[in-house]
């Protein structure tokens, strides 16, 4: 009954901020010692996403083309 939460959860952005996180989020914190921003390649149209994450471990980011994925603070 939440086939579309989950389809949302699995989608483009879910990839790209799960991308930036194992990156920059390890355990044991979750978080990085300061805040970063970089870029990596859209998952959804092979674009480029520029992502920063915040010394709370919060992502935010953004792809460079119009009408495609964004997110913040998740
Ligand atoms: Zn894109």
């Amino acid at each position: 009954m939440t086939t579309a939460a989950f389809a949302a959860l699995s989608g483009p952005t879910a990839r790209a901020v799960a991308a930036v996180r194992k990156v920059h989020c390890k355990p044991p914190t979750y978080k990085p010692e300061a805040p970063v921003s970089g870029h990596i390649a859209c998952p959804r149209c092979g674009s480029r996403v520029n992502f920063t994450v915040a010394a709370d471990g919060y992502t935010s980011g953004r792809c460079v083309a119009a009408a495609c994925i964004r997110w913040s603070r998740q």
